[in-house]
């Protein structure tokens, strides 16, 4: 009896194991017409039919982004060649009928001509593969480990991933279809170098011609990785991969558990616009522990299908982005006075801006999909940005926490903490409460009105009532000046309105974004002279615009009224400060 169980114990292990097979073959024949070419192999699956599935978002990106839209004709095969049926069943899902067949080849082309670190891309130069838009999935499998063979073009000597190698070349391995999407790939020509930093071996690996300079390039990485492993005492992975785009538009970062893609301007190797880019390297390698392993509940597993909302993107993106200045400080890249400096304008930034009278950190974050992906040309009105304002709130969190533990703990200890209980002992995301919680058992203090008035209201922060016990004194120095409260460009010839201030004098006056403004009291401008006057005017003062809209020409009055801007100025009370200095200690 033993024996016979132990056999059919093995036989079910075995049968597990050569179970419900997931294999990719991506190929690339003719890069020019920037399609990827997928064989998806599907090997011992029970069922009769498969729902096969792509993402229409990609996690750390906050946007439905169809990425079905660039899938054509999908086909399938047994394994004896026959064709199965395919049928379409919702924007990014398609039923394949497969009957009794062992097998299941998928083949599908993905067209690929966005290049971001978010999408994906394919020409004669390289390809890059950012799998939430390439690969699909079967429904309710997403668990299933498997194996992505990439078949580069003959011009492409170089495939880059964070995805486990095996002994095939070209021939990687992933333990569920997370890890598959979260390790982009590049494939090309790729300049890659390697450095050791906090015991991980790093990959770098350069697209596209640049000003860098290798070895300048190894020595300061390594020392933001050394800080940022420094915040939490310990570095989860073994090897960690950088995939940089050096383009002429670079637009940013997306973070991944042991991998970044960076996107940057090609010359931006020098200068201030070098510490920009080591500043983005701290902020996507910080993200390796804040999101992607400290994390909200709803963001992973994720749901591939919709949005998925979090109240904390301020937690996520706003305390990574305190961090990143934060460890240019303690790597030695930006003295105090640079710091506090950041820090003044991030705070004057968020505080001045009239949208943050309107929109609450928690909605910022939740809205995220339909507010900040999608920015309009009101968004200044009605909405701020999490990154600066939770940036913000994590400075004023850590100076609570420094106060109350008399310099002996930051926010770094609160973010070990955060690690242990959820990512290593729950080993999962933790709810909005839960991370109120944690927060208040950790400060010994109830966080009610704190969460109540600057979380999910939209009061002006209490700066100099927290910032003061650790030596820096934030001085109220709000302005009230006369304002006219329209945003200007050029186009050509024409002056046209970008947006405009509610409650302004633009606005009251009548004017419209998108107007064109031709003359000013009866004289023609440019947008220089028409800026210049604004400058100039006092409250009460009124002057007339010649306005075309729609062709129709039409003169309008505008009178000029005052517009009150909070403004703080940062101040070190001594220098010296024990807690001051704690704050702001390098490594
Ligand atoms: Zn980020």
């Amino acid at each position: 009896m033993k024996k016979l169980l132990l056999f059919f114990a093995l036989f079910l292990s075995f049968n597990l194991l050569i179970s419900q097979e997931i294999s990719y073959d991506l190929s690339m024949k003719k890069p020019q017409n920037h399609y990827f070419n997928i064989e998806m192999t599907l090997k011992n699956f029970s069922e009769s039919s498969l729902l096969l599935k792509l993402p229409t978002w990609s996690p750390g990106s906050y946007l439905i982004r169809e990425f079905s839209k660039n899938i054509d004709l999908v086909t399938a095969k047994d394994e004896n060649g026959k064709t199965l049926k395919v049928l379409k069943k919702a924007k990014n899902a398609w039923e394949v009928v497969k009957g009794k067949a062992k097998e299941v080849h998928v083949f599908y082309n993905v067209y690929a001509f966005e290049l971001s670190v978010r999408t994906s891309f394919l020409d004669l130069t390289h390809g890059f593969v950012s799998g939430s838009g390439v690969f699909m999935y079967v429904e309710n499998q997403l668990n299933r480990k498997g194996t992505v063979h990439i078949h580069p073009y003959q011009d492409f000597k170089v495939v880059t991933t964070a995805l486990p190698a095996s002994n095939v070349p070209n021939l990687f391995e992933f333990e569920d279809y997370d890890q598959l999407v979260d390790c982009p790939i590049e494939i090309g020509n790729q300049t890659v170098f390697n450095f050791q930093a906090a015991n991980v071996n790093h990959t770098v690996a350069l697209y596209g011609e640049g000003n860098y300079e290798v070895d300048v390039l190894k020595k300061d990485m390594a020392k933001i990785v050394t800080a940022a492993t420094a915040v939490f005492g310990q570095n989860p992975n073994k090897n960690y991969t950088f995939i940089v785009h050096n383009v002429v538009d670079g637009q940013g970062g997306l973070e991944h558990c042991n991998s970044t893609t960076l996107s940057v301007n090609r010359w931006t190797y020098t200068g201030s616009e070098y510490l920009g880019f080591l500043n983005l390297v701290a902020h996507e390698y910080f993200h390796l522990w804040n999101v992607k392993r400290i994390r909200p509940i709803e963001l992973g597993p994720f749901d591939y299908d919709k949005e998925n909302y979090t109240s904390l993107l301020w937690v996520m993106e706003g305390f990574t982005s305190y961090y990143d200045e934060l460890l240019m400080l303690r790597a030695g890249y930006y003295s105090k006075d640079e710091f506090l400096s950041k820090l003044q304008s991030t705070v004057n930034y968020v505080e001045g801006s009239v949208g943050s009278r309107v929109q609450p950190l928690a909605h910022a974050s939740f809205d995220a999909w339909v507010k900040a992906y999608r920015p309009t040309e009101n968004s200044a009105n009605t909405s701020m940005t999490y990154y600066s304002r939770g940036a913000m709130i994590g400075a004023l969190l850590d100076a609570k926490i420094i106060a109350k533990y008399a310099g002996e703990k930051c926010l770094d200890h609160f973010m070990q903490k955060l690690y242990a209980d959820y990512f290593v002992a729950k080993k999962r995301g933790f709810t909005e409460v839960e991370f109120k919680k944690s927060l208040e058992s950790f400060l010994g203090e109830n966080l009610d009105e704190f969460f109540e008035k600057y979380i999910n209201g939209t009061e002006i922060a209490p700066l100099n009532q927290v910032f003061s016990p650790i030596g820096l004194s934030v001085k109220d120095v709000t302005t009230t000046k006369p304002s006219f409260g329209a945003a200007l460009k050029q186009e050509g010839g024409k002056v046209i309105v970008r947006s405009i201030r509610s409650n302004s004098a633009a606005e009251d006056a009548g004017l419209s974004v998108n107007d064109e403004i031709i003359g000013l009291n009866g004289y023609r401008i440019d947008q220089k002279s028409m800026e210049d006057f604004i400058a100039t005017v006092d409250n009460g003062d009124q002057f007339s615009m010649l306005v075309s809209r729609d062709l129709h020409l039409f003169e309008i009055q505008a009178s000029v009224k005052n517009f009150t801007k909070p403004q703080f100025l940062f101040q070190q009370i001594k220098p010296g400060d024990r807690l001051l200095n704690y704050w702001l200690r390098t490594n």
